[in-house]
Parts: structure tokens; sequence; C-alpha cells
């Protein structure tokens, strides 16, 4: 019998590593582990795949997607709107298999209120210096972009604590351990293990 799959909300200040960790995550396309992939109106990046990376949509596109309610949540960041799919999200875990949100805090709140049991979490930076070279390194937002992501750094890093778990990305291999323990533990749970092996637990506990 297989579980539901967990839902996983990663939030971060952008150029933290919530991308990077993610695809180091799936590197392997493990057949059990899923990334959400949103809609947004921002313009793609060089290299960004239309349906890959985004559904890259208009404005209008997007609030035709709102009205039809086709959003588990939607939020308006750094200017540009970004929301889930409320249809891929449910089919995913009705399969068993981890889905992984990349959202703001905006989004997480969402989320967290129409589904409680979704796990929360925050990856921080070593230092501000360190992002603003992330962002910089990173090479495909404008100068003008960063700055406007690094005034946004504070906001975002100071709901840290409405999260469950939280991962410091300094060194890469390090946090990409400790993203896979947190994922693996949620498997573990009391209630997860009862629902996938309900045969073999009726087995052991047979007169
Ligand atoms: P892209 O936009 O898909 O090219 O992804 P990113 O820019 O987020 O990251 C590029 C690749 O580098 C990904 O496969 C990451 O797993 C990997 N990566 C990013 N940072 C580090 C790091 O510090 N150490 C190691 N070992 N790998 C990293
Ligand atoms: P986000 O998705 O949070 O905006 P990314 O995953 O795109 O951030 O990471 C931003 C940049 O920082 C990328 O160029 C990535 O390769 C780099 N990066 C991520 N984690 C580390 C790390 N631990 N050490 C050094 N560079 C990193
Ligand atoms: P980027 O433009 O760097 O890909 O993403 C910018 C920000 O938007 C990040 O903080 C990311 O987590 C957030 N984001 C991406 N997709 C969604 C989404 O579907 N919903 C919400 N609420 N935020 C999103």
């Amino acid at each position: 019998m297989t579980a539901r799959g967990n839902l996983f909300i990663v939030s971060a200040p952008s150029g933290a590593g919530k991308s990077s960790l993610i695809s180091g995550l799936l590197k392997d396309k493990p057949a059990d582990k899923q990334v959400s992939v949103s809609h947004t109106t921002r313009q793609p990046r060089p290299g960004e795949v239309n349906g890959q990376h985004y559904h890259f949509v208009s404005v209008e596109e997007f609030k035709a997607l709102i009205a039809e309610n086709a959003f588990f949540e939607w939020a308006e960041v750094f200017g540009n709107y970004y929301g889930t799919s409320r249809k891929v999200i449910e089919q995913t875990l009705e399969q068993g298999i981890d889905v992984f949100l990349d959202i703001d805090w905006q989004g997480a709140q969402q989320v967290k209120k129409v589904m409680p049991e979704a796990i929360g979490i925050f990856i921080l930076p070593p230092s501000k210096a360190e992002l603003e070279r992330r962002l910089t390194g990173r090479g495909q937002d404008s100068a003008e972009v960063i700055a406007g992501r690094m005034a946004q750094a504070a906001s975002e890093i100071s709901h840290y604590d409405e999260y469950d778990f939280i991962i410091i990305n300094d060194d890469f291999d390090t946090a990409l351990g400790d993203f896979i323990a947190i994922i693996r533990s949620q498997r573990l749970t009391g209630a997860g293990q009862i629902h996938t092996h309900n045969d073999m637990l009726n087995d052991l506990l047979a007169e």
C-alpha cells in the first residue's frame, strides 16, 4: 500500500540556493519525488524552458487562471505573479509522490492554511555578502533586479520562524545532506509507516 506523498514547501531569499538544492535532490530522477512547476508572468531567463522551469504566461492568462480558481496558492513576488496549479499537486500526492514547492513566504502561509500537514523548509545563506555574491555569480539577472532582490532579502528572511526546518546552505553538499535527511524522516513517521506497512504489521500481530 502506498502512503500519500508529502508536500514540502521550500522558501528562501532569492539566491540562497533553493533551485540548486531541489535540482540536487532530483538529479537522478527519483520516481517518488517531483517539483511543482509554477506559473509565472516573469520573463524567462536565458536557458529557462517553458513547461520545465516555469509555465510562462501573460498577465491576462494568469488573471484568467485566478478567476478559474486554478491556483492552490498564488502571490505577487518582485513585481511578477507566481502561482501553483491546484490539480497537479492533488493528483501527484495521491500517487504517493512527494511534491516540492519552491515558493515565497506568502505562498507558504496560504498552503499551511489549507494543508497544515505540509512541511515547511527554509533555506538560509551563511551571510548577506555571500547571498549577493551568489545572485551576481548566477549571472542571470540584471544589476537592477539583483539590487531589488537584495533589498527584499531581509523581509523574506524575517519569516524563517514560520517553517518546520531550517537549512543553512553554506557548504552545498552538507546542505543537500540535511535536505535529504528531512525528507526521509517524513517517510518514517508513525502514521506514514503504519499506512505503508499495514499488511506487514497485521502479519506481525497475528496470533
Ligand atoms: P540551473 O539554473 O539549472 O543551471 O541551476 P543552478 O544555477 O541553481 O545550479 C547549477 C548546478 O550547480 C546544479 O546542478 C547544482 O546542483 C550545482 N551547484 C550549485 N551550487 C553548488 C555548490 O556549491 N557545490 C556543488 N557541488 N554543486 C553546486
Ligand atoms: P534560488 O533558487 O534560491 O534563487 P539558486 O539555487 O539559483 O538560488 O542559487 C543561486 C546561485 O548560488 C547559483 O549560481 C548557485 O549555483 C549558487 N549556489 C547555491 N548553493 C551554493 C553553495 N552552497 N555555495 C556556493 N554557491 C551556491
Ligand atoms: P525566481 O524568479 O527567482 O524564479 O523566483 C522568485 C521568487 O518567487 C522565489 O522566492 C520563489 O520561491 C517564488 N515563487 C516561484 N514560484 C512560486 C509560486 O508558484 N508561488 C509563490 N507564492 N511563489 C513562487
